[in-house]
């Protein structure tokens, strides 16, 4: 089965998206383009390249880049760094594939770098 692909940078018509109606969100630290929705946040307790990392099921506005392989804490993932769409930054990467069979569940997964998000929660504006 094909892994899902998301927009070609080349498209120079996507737009990045800066809010979802109401939806707490986790947004770029850098340029402010929302990255995932709380909602799809999976577990807080993933390590990134430098720090904590958050497990989301989906993300928007990021740009795939080369698959590799590449050695985790975990064994050997297949995984694609995902970079944001509004600046570049690098923001974690994609599990195209666990080779563990207790690692599966990563696959088709984010792995955000929890620096680099800052949390915008819709719900509590009056704050
Ligand atoms: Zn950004």
């Amino acid at each position: 089965m094909a892994a899902p692909k998301l927009p070609s940078s080349s498209d120079t018509r996507s737009r990045v998206i800066t809010t979802f109606l109401d939806h707490p969100t986790f947004s770029c630290a850098k340029c402010t383009a929302v990255i995932a929705l709380q909602d799809e946040l999976i577990s807080k307790a993933f390590s990134g390249r430098d720090g904590r990392g958050y497990l989301m099921h989906s993300a928007v506005n990021l740009k795939m880049g080369k698959q590799e392989e590449r050695p985790l804490l975990t064994g050997v993932h297949t995984v694609a760094d995902v970079y944001c769409m509004g600046c570049n930054d690098r923001m974690g990467w994609y599990y195209h594939r666990a080779s563990d069979n207790s690692q599966k569940y990563k696959e088709g997964k984010y792995l955000l770098e929890r620096e680099k998000l800052v949390k915008e929660n819709k719900w509590n504006l009056d704050d």
